[in-house]
């Protein structure tokens, strides 16, 4: 699904050095390189505070942390993402509110939102899926209303652009309240092993973010709160200072192999290609395809015979996992997501990708649907 090796290759020299000299250093833990990483991870988001730590989970988890809230509390999330959004939120005794998405864009709407709101909502959680951002100006809006807590997760679509209606552009994950993002080597923005981050343009916040992140403490053995511990390793933070300033190349790289998808796929029967928010770029973290429910396992079949690889990204909502039926119970399914789990399905897609590999894949792709078309393998049950 991504090639992080050819990647490598092409910046092997940078990379090489930084990780040598951070090693001759000695300072594997809060070296200079993690501050200069926040400082340029946050220039080029435009965010006034940047909080690295371990992973995107627990970037999430100590936004969470850091907003003070209640066991019981309710936070609103889309069920139609990757299990650490939601677990997060239950692993605090805080409520996962979970909602449906749009199924054209995969994300959570204001509409929606709006319609699980109660007394108890405290905060939500928004996710940016497979890389363009959840139309957050109306959610934002709503969020004023009710006042509530936005934070973003981030962790696909770094780098993408979301324009408000006064033409302003902001970088996905500066818009609410707190933004996380994560540095997994398959991410947009990947390390060499795990890291996260955390954005916000409120310095208290940031504050108590850093707190939480550091064991509560503000000052070395004091802790004023329950924190963790939860760094990025000097060496992963020397690592991105050298992938940062490819970061919009990589996303360039995305579309590019977004758009040369759309136009091979644009006319196949029963298959829909990624719908894009207007108000969002899309930097394809996944390239998503919707495809009829009964043909998806028999094309799935036939890629991998083909040696094409692809992924469904989520084979099941949520709230049908058993971790969650505490919290869902026997409440009805949400239409949307269940049938995106049903007919979603996620085609190769990264920064190294030619032409005649993007051309075989396509190919394999299209070999695959009119065979189902004409003799589907598996039939529905
Ligand atoms: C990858 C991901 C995370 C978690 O990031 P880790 O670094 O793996 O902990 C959270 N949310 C979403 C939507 C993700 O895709």
């Amino acid at each position: 699904m991504v090639d992080l090796k050819g990647q490598y290759q092409k910046i092997k020299f940078e990379i090489d050095e930084a990780v040598l000299n951070c090693i001759e250093s000695a300072q594997f833990i809060q070296g200079p390189q993690v501050k200069l990483f926040e400082n340029e991870l946050a220039a080029y988001l435009g965010a006034q505070q940047v909080i690295a730590c371990a992973n995107g989970t627990d970037a999430l988890q100590i936004a969470l942390m850091a907003l003070g809230l209640q066991p019981g509390d309710e936070v609103i999330v889309p069920t139609f993402t990757y299990v650490a959004t939601a677990e997060v939120i239950g692993l605090l005794k805080l409520t996962p509110v979970m909602v449906d998405v749009d199924p054209d864009t995969f994300n959570v709407t204001a509409d929606i939102i709006e319609k699980a709101i109660t007394t108890r909502t405290k905060a939500i959680v928004p996710v940016h899926l497979f890389g363009q951002c959840a139309d957050m100006e109306p959610i934002m809006a709503l969020a004023k209303k009710h006042g509530l807590w936005v934070i973003e997760d981030n962790a696909q679509a770094i780098g993408a652009d979301y324009t408000f209606a006064s033409g302003e552009k902001k970088k996905a994950g500066t818009i609410g309240h707190i933004g996380t993002t994560s540095f997994f080597p398959a991410k947009n923005l990947g390390c060499y092993g795990d890291g996260g981050a955390i954005m916000t343009n409120d310095d208290d916040l940031a504050k108590k973010i850093r707190m939480v992140a550091n064991h509560g403490q503000s000052k070395k053995y004091y802790h004023d709160v329950l924190g963790v511990n939860s760094r990025l390793d000097s060496i992963q933070a020397a690592i991105l200072s050298v992938k940062l300033p490819h970061l919009n190349s990589y996303c360039a790289a995305r579309q590019a192999v977004a758009e040369a998808y759309d136009a091979a796929f644009r006319d196949l029967p029963g298959v829909t290609t990624p719908v894009r928010e207007p108000k969002s770029t899309h930097v394809f973290h996944q390239y998503t395809l919707k495809v009829p429910a009964e043909k998806r396992a028999g094309i799935i079949a036939y890629l991998s015979e083909n040696g094409v690889p692809s992924m469904i990204y989520y084979p099941v909502p949520l709230y049908k996992q058993e971790a969650f039926k505490p919290f869902w119970g026997e409440r009805a399914d949400l239409p949307v997501t269940e049938q995106l789990c049903q007919t979603v399905m996620s085609l190769p897609i990264h920064t190294e990708m030619d032409e005649a590999l993007l051309q075989h894949i396509a190919q394999a792709f299209k070999n695959a649907l009119k065979i189902e078309l004409q003799s589907p393998r598996y039939s529905r049950h």
